[in-house]
């Protein structure tokens, strides 16, 4: 479990012009992520968790700098030193990125059909930072992960069209590893995926964790699914986000037994089925209306609960009064008028 910080973000923020050109009026934005904090400790796994739109992976590309931040702070934590990832750039963004890799939700996309397995798992070695990388050496270790990730040294020559989908995310994962990170940001890896292989795959990740743990090397994850359940059987601790803010933050252990927040009432029983909702705090459950799938995107600045319009309990105060956070433990929060 985690015991210090290795990258902490405080209050975050990132819009995206709705209109592109010359002629693009001003303040016509969606909110993408707005004013979101949150730290990932060393070894720790970390759940954001929200339907599509709700800027969970908006959030993690930005901790990566494939997108820049408007304004926040993204800290990264190295022995006593903390680096300003906003910050970087040239070698040290190429040194950091080396520490925190990115594994995308389709590995058919993310995995260049023309290369060897080999060729893939070494590419961003062979430029690292680091330097000059002995061949016989890179093969032996890139060998050593591909069996690690379930697949079989004889693999390195094939190419990726000849693998099936949950093959081509076990690549994926020794791709990011093979630079042995410190933080793994996982991308939905699990949600294009059968639910059998899902299940493998969580235990390979799980496996990973304990086996880096056990040998004494860092490593955190922050994993990014739209299924609460999901996230909860991974993940140490969780944010719940919707229209670019967390609505409700705890211990996933907590999360499970006693959540607050109507929005991850939701989230909870459009995955595992309303029968067995763990019930809120208030014991009600979520309104037949309110239904999963995609966030309505955020482009107004609004004075009250960004929730209200799909809200079951929403009340007047709730349309123009922001709610407070509250602490119902001193790890786990909400924002809510209730
Ligand atoms: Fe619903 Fe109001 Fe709570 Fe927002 S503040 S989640 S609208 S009850």
């Amino acid at each position: 479990m985690m015991d210090k910080k290795l990258i902490s973000v405080a209050n975050l923020y990132k819009r995206f012009n709705l209109e592109a050109g010359f002629f693009a009026r001003q303040g016509n934005y969606v909110k993408a992520v707005n004013d979101v904090s949150f730290f990932i400790g060393r070894n720790e796994s970390y759940g954001l968790v929200g339907e599509s739109g709700s800027g969970k992976s908006t959030t993690a590309r930005l901790l990566v700098k494939m997108y820049e931040a408007d304004s926040g702070e993204i800290s990264f934590h190295e022995q006593d030193d903390s680096i300003n990832v906003r910050l970087l750039k040239g070698a040290s963004l190429k040194s950091y990125r080396e520490k925190v890799k990115y594994i995308f939700q389709d590995p058919a996309r993310s995995l260049n059909p023309r290369m060897s397995i080999y060729e893939i798992l070494t590419s961003g070695i062979k430029w690292s930072t680091a330097g000059a990388h002995d061949k016989k050496q890179l093969r032996d270790e890139a060998a050593s992960l591909l069996e690690e990730v379930g697949l079989s040294s004889m693999d390195l020559d094939r190419k990726p069209s000849e693998f099936s989908g949950g093959q081509r995310q076990r690549i994926s994962i020794a791709r990011g590893l093979m630079m042995k990170p410190k933080l793994l940001i996982c991308d939905e890896v699990v949600s294009a995926l059968d639910v059998s292989v899902q299940a493998q795959i969580l235990k390979l990740l799980i496996d990973l964790k304990e086996s880096r743990n056990k040998a004494g090397m860092d490593l955190s994850f922050l994993f990014i699914a739209h299924n609460l359940k999901v996230a909860s059987y991974f993940c140490d601790r969780i944010a719940v986000m919707y229209k670019g803010e967390i609505m409700e933050e705890a211990s996933a252990k907590d999360l499970w037994k006693e959540h607050y927040h109507p929005y991850t009432s939701l989230l909870f029983s459009s995955a595992i089925g309303n029968d067995s909702i763990p019930k809120p705090a208030d014991n009600t459950t979520p309104a037949e209306s309110a239904s999963v799938g995609s966030t309505p995107l955020s482009t107004a600045d609004s004075a009250g609960c960004s929730f209200a319009s799909r809200c079951p309990h929403a009340m007047e105060k709730c349309k123009i009064e922001k709610p407070e956070i509250k602490f119902p433990k001193d790890d786990h929060y909400f924002c809510c008028h209730l």
